[in-house]
């Protein structure tokens, strides 16, 4: 049986490393915020939105949301994050994407201040990720699989990663990020030839396609490390992962389940950045 990279341990770590962190800002009367910005009432937008109130208010984060309509105008989104670029109390903010489809989603996410950017959304950000640069945040999600793999002492360095799925919230950015670490890294997608041999041969494979249980026991080979970023639903409207877990977990060295794995450590690395946004103004 593998090891199973659960995300809680990795979760408690990060809420004590914040834990002396907010209480340092408080001593010097800031206390962080976080802004989380919502077009419409999708079901898994509210979701998440409920787990990071949740997760904010345990560490002593401050909430401030923001709902608009789902027939807001780009003028009428853009304003909502003037707003958040001009709020001192707020250091940090989360948009719930995508936006609607007549919105130019891409201009409003290079609206949002650099600084203000804890998810990684904007050009500016995206491209630190990719210049090896420290400035500005990435995407959580690729930083929550990073985490996760040092959490585990899994070694990066001249290890084979195989990424699957090139987006630019997930596969791209933690490509880049695990090729600053020394990784020698693969990044597959829909067009990939022979993509379960190029799988197999891979030390660490990190699947973030979105196609519920999809990676089966011919794509895995023994003591490889896997990390299942998907959060899909089975036809049973069960939560399950990209990967085949009951397939694959007795063949592989460790895996991250779904539920409990990446997804739950991609909320934590979000108050983290909120935390380091609100260290960064005391600094600046
Ligand atoms: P996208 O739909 O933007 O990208 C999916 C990627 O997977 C694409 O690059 C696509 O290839 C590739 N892909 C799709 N089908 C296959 C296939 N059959 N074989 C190989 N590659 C394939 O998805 P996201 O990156 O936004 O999300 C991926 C998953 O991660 C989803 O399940 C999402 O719910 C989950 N997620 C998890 C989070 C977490 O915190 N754990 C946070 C955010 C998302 P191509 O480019 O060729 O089309």
């Amino acid at each position: 049986m593998a090891k199973r990279l659960a995300g809680k341990p990795v979760v408690e770590k990060i809420a004590e490393e914040i834990g002396g962190r907010v209480a340092s800002l408080a001593d010097k009367g800031i206390v962080c915020g976080l802004s989380l910005l919502r077009v419409g009432e999708r079901p898994d937008d509210l979701s998440y939105e409920r787990t990071a109130e949740k997760r904010a208010e345990s560490l002593g984060i401050e909430v401030r949301k923001t709902v608009l309509d789902e027939g807001v105008s780009q003028a009428g989104i853009e304003a909502a994050i003037d707003e958040v670029n001009g709020d001192e109390s707020i250091h940090g903010c989360l948009m719930f994407r995508p936006l609607p489809s007549d919105i130019n989603e891409q201009a409003v996410c290079d609206a949002l201040a650099t600084e203000k950017d804890i998810d990684g959304i904007s050009s500016a950000a995206l491209a630190a990720v990719f210049m090896d640069r420290d400035f500005g945040f990435a995407p959580c999600t690729a930083a929550a699989c990073m985490r996760v793999l040092d959490y585990y002492d899994v070694p990066l360095e001249g290890a084979h990663v195989v990424v699957v799925g090139r987006s630019l919230v997930i596969g791209k950015p933690i490509a880049m990020m695990l090729l600053r670490r020394n990784a020698t890294v693969t990044l597959c997608h829909s067009r990939t030839k022979d993509l379960a041999a190029v799988m197999r041969a891979a030390d660490i494979v990190v699947c973030a396609t979105g196609r519920a249980r999809m990676f089966k026991a011919e794509c895995f080979s023994p003591d490889q490390v896997v990390l299942d970023v998907g959060i899909n639903f089975d036809e049973a409207g069960k939560l399950c992962g990209d990967v085949d877990f009951d397939e694959v977990e007795p063949i592989v060295g460790a895996i991250t389940p779904v539920p409990g794995g990446i997804g739950s450590v991609t909320t934590s690395v979000l108050m983290a950045h909120v935390v380091e946004a609100a260290e960064r103004t005391t600094s600046a």
